[in-house]
């Protein structure tokens, strides 16, 4: 239950907190803040605290700038104390915002709110969104000038434990400061890298997931420093070595019931599962370039690594972008392998949604799954088997995103042209380096 304004007011007061930070996330998912002392608190609660929308990647024009942020209370908390100089100014509390326009208006710009109208849309035909996340990430030393290298000192592998595994005592600090703050923390583990950590939190309702998404990379990151290293959700930080992705298990819940499950169906799945994993493969393309969103990630979707290169699904390998889990019943779930850490939660769920609900209005059917190796298969095996290509860089993503209309239109043309515009930037910025492979390939030969 969210608390009331009064409710906060008073334990802001009781726990003698200091500092109020008010969070969004701007287009490209990254997290903002405004933060106000006490004498600002009763203005922030009631939702009159302005900032200048101008400046944030992807909001407004000049002309417009003045926003007003909207406290969610059901997303209160006081932030647990990540150092002793920090805890000697006072604790810090956070509220999580929607964006306003001054007439206080929704602001059709505001991640959090495109996905609260996909949720909504969703709810129109009974359905509810729940999405447990599996976010990846290396740790990595700091240099002398304190900035973040590749290098790591640990090397251990998939579930290693202690004393290989270095990473172990941060990543139990991690999982203590996301306790803390009301997480449900589920499993926490090497990944296959060096360096490479997961650390998996219970699935909720996307809004929640994407909140929760947002808040524990900032967590990560925040402990992370307090030991002089550096958390990194970059999805290739070193070539040859895995990625991190950000897997997302999905299922509707319906009336209380889990909807992808029906006992007489093939797999033991629902036609609606059926549907809306035929949803997510058919939008697969249209949606990359929101779920994988830097010209780094298409570096991971390539094959070798567990990451996704195809468009099929399984019930058994884990090459496929879509795998549904064994566990049935309550359980009963698809998980997209597609996304990695780097993406804006709230769009990502939203256009994960997106696809599935298109998938169900449509009523289309995904073509039989795919139990084996999917990098081991030849050319001709893959198109009996209608396996289509993932884009393979930013560029090709893009396009794919202009093209798909059910992508589109779920993300608002706001959005649309905000976010194409900085991705485009992005790849033609990249495209116009000399990078140290064609020298290396190059300069000597030709
Ligand atoms: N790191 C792999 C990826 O890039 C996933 C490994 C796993 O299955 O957890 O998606
Ligand atoms: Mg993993
Ligand atoms: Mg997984």
């Amino acid at each position: 239950m969210a608390k009331t304004p009064d409710e906060i007011m008073g334990q802001l007061e009781r726990e003698d907190v200091q500092f109020l930070r008010l969070q969004f996330t701007d287009i490209l998912g990254f997290i903002k803040n405004v933060e106000v002392p006490r004498s600002q608190f009763q203005k922030a609660l009631d939702g009159e605290l302005m900032f200048d929308g101008s400046s944030i990647e992807g909001f407004t024009r000049i002309e417009e700038s003045d926003m007003l942020l909207k406290p969610d209370f059901s997303t209160f908390l006081i932030f647990p104390q990540f150092s002793a100089e920090e805890s000697a100014r006072g604790r810090v509390a956070r509220l999580i915002c929607d964006i306003a326009m001054p007439d206080h208006s929704p602001f059709e710009g505001d991640p959090r709110q495109v996905l609260r109208r996909l949720i909504d849309r969703a709810s129109e035909l009974g359905f509810e969104l729940l999405c447990g996340p599996e976010p990846e990430f290396f740790i990595f030393e700091r240099n002398a000038q304190g900035r973040p290298t590749t290098v790591t000192g640990d090397h251990a592998g998939y579930f290693d434990l202690a004393p290989i595994d270095k990473g172990e005592r941060l990543r139990r600090e991690i999982t203590n400061a996301l306790v803390d703050m009301g997480f449900d923390i589920e499993a926490a583990h090497h990944e296959v890298a060096p360096g490479q950590h997961e650390i998996d939190f219970k699935y909720s309702g996307a809004l929640k997931t994407a909140d929760n998404i947002a808040t524990f990379k900032f967590v990560v990151k925040r402990v992370a420093l307090e030991y002089g290293v550096h958390a990194s959700f970059m999805p290739k930080p070193v070539a040859g070595l895995s990625g991190s992705g950000m897997h997302c298990h999905l299922s509707l819940f319906r009336e209380g019931k889990n909807a992808f499950f029906d006992e007489q169906g093939e797999h033991q799945l629902s036609q609606t599962a059926l549907h809306f994993i035929a949803g997510l493969l058919e939008h697969a393309p249209g949606m990359v370039a929101v779920t994988n969103p830097l010209v780094n990630s298409y570096k991971r979707l390539v094959p070798g690594f567990e990451a996704p290169t195809n468009i099929a699904w399984s019930t058994s390998n884990r090459s496929a972008l879509v795998r549904v889990p064994a566990r049935r019943g309550s359980g009963t779930r698809a998980e997209l392998r597609m996304p990695d850490p780097s993406c804006n939660p709230y769009l990502a769920l939203t256009v994960m949604l997106a696809a599935g609900l298109d998938g169900i209005k449509q009523g289309l059917l995904p073509p039989p799954p795919v139990q084996r190796n999917i990098y081991k298969m030849t050319v001709r095996e893959r198109r009996a088997h209608r396996v289509r290509n993932l884009p393979g860089d930013l560029s090709e993503a893009i396009g794919a995103l202009e093209n798909d209309e059910v992508i589109r239109e779920a993300l608002g043309e706001h959005v649309v042209e905000h976010f194409i515009a900085a991705k485009r930037a992005e790849w033609h910025a990249y495209s116009a380096v000399v990078h140290q492979w064609e020298l290396d390939r190059y300069l000597d030969e030709v």
